[in-house]
């Protein structure tokens, strides 16, 4: 599994404040920003403050930062009226389209999502 450490991570930059970003919540564990190429129009990136590369090595480090990044992505979808109507997305892998080594899930929102492709 590709792997970045922190110093080089973008999402650890964006933690930090190094980077700017669109943050619309946090909590103690996690953040949540727009994502700066939205695929839908409400599109929020949440992402836990530890490092760990992928959901899976998350939830093997910590339960509870797993956890809270789903707790904040309901309240993300919450506060954006969308609780009823989005997806929450998990890439694993470059092959899976996963761009970014640091930990996160899309929250996707306000468009109609008919397509029945992968699940
Ligand atoms: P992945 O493809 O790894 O599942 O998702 C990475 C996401 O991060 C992509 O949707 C991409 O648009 C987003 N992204 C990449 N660089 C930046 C950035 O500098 N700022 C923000 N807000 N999003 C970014
Ligand atoms: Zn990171």
């Amino acid at each position: 599994m590709t792997s970045q450490t922190p110093s080089d991570c973008l999402f650890c930059k964006i933690v930090a404040g190094e980077i700017p970003s669109d943050r619309v919540a946090e909590s103690d564990r996690s953040i949540a920003f727009r994502d700066i190429n939205p695929a839908a129009p409400i599109h929020v990136l949440v992402v836990p403050r530890r490092h760990e590369p992928t959901v899976g090595a998350l939830a093997a480090a910590s339960g509870d930062d797993l956890a809270d990044v789903f707790r904040l992505a309901a309240r993300v979808a919450e506060e954006e009226g969308v609780a009823d109507a989005h997806r929450m997305i998990v890439n694993t892998g470059s092959d899976a389209g996963q761009t970014i080594f640091h930990a996160h899930v899309h929250l996707l929102a306000g468009a109609t999502f008919t397509e029945r492709g992968m699940v």
